[in-house]
């Protein structure tokens, strides 16, 4: 367990943050749904961080020394190749986790996971994670099945970056985004989402222009405002729609 001074008082953390109604502390949805024994089991072992923007959670074949259950803020998991160019494969926020590899065993990291908007997130060291797993069934389970979601992001994104449009894919990205951040406003530079699409800065340009044009979005320098919901979800690919409806899919089976 991590030194008693820097664990969190669950009740100091509880007043500053209001609490949820039933003692919870967190935002993040997979701390959330755990049974109290277990939630009590996990809690002493978590360190609130802040996590600032380009900040490294785990780094790609490098061992993985800390965990992290996010609580707000994104994190992108990043394909990064020989040259040093790098496409973004899976993203989290607060429905997430970063450090899948530890679950099974396994101490380093095939990917680089990396903030990309500003934010917290109770970080565990993969020792104390792997006390926890082992009295935490509910836990595990929560974790594994968050794993496969990441699994199908990929997948999804990998042929979305093959097959669709800049445009469809700018679209199906900030939908994404929107989805684990909340509001309306998207902090990021159009560098940044070059390399969250896979394509050159001057074809996000060109594609966010046409987005602003739609009346869509409105960008400028360092931000996405999201002005239409609804027409973004109709300009974006099948891929939003397709990596939603298998979660929601696996969520309703979750609940039989
Ligand atoms: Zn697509």
């Amino acid at each position: 367990m991590s030194d008693s001074k820097s664990r969190l008082d669950p009740n100091n953390i509880l007043k500053a943050n209001g609490g949820d109604g039933n003692g919870r502390v967190t935002q993040n949805t997979i701390l959330r749904s755990l049974p109290s024994k277990e939630f009590s089991s996990v809690f002493p072992a978590l360190e609130l961080q802040e996590l600032p923007t380009h900040v490294v959670l785990n780094e790609m074949s490098e061992p993985i020394e800390f965990a992290y259950f996010i609580e707000s803020g994104l994190a992108s998991v990043l394909n990064v190749m020989q040259d040093g160019k790098s496409v973004e494969v899976g993203l989290t926020g607060s429905e997430g986790f970063v450090g899948i590899p530890l679950l099974v065993g396994f101490n380093s990291s095939p990917s680089r996971v990396v903030m990309q908007i500003e934010g917290s997130g109770f970080k565990i060291s993969a020792k104390d994670l792997a006390t926890v797993l082992s009295t935490c069934p509910k836990l595990e389970r929560s974790l594994l099945r968050f794993a496969q979601e990441l699994a199908v992001q990929a997948a999804q994104v990998a042929a979305c970056n093959r097959l669709h449009e800049v445009d469809e894919r700018l679209a199906r990205w900030l939908l994404m985004s929107q989805d684990r951040i909340g509001g309306d406003i998207i902090r990021l530079t159009q560098e940044f989402l070059a390399h969250m699409l896979g394509t050159r800065r001057a074809s996000v340009t060109v594609a966010a222009g046409m987005l602003q044009k739609a009346g869509l979005i409105k960008y400028s320098r360092g931000e996405v405002i999201i002005v239409n919901r609804k027409e973004l979800e109709d300009a974006s690919c099948e891929c939003y729609a397709a990596i939603k409806r298998q979660s929601q899919s696996w969520q309703n089976e979750a609940k039989k």
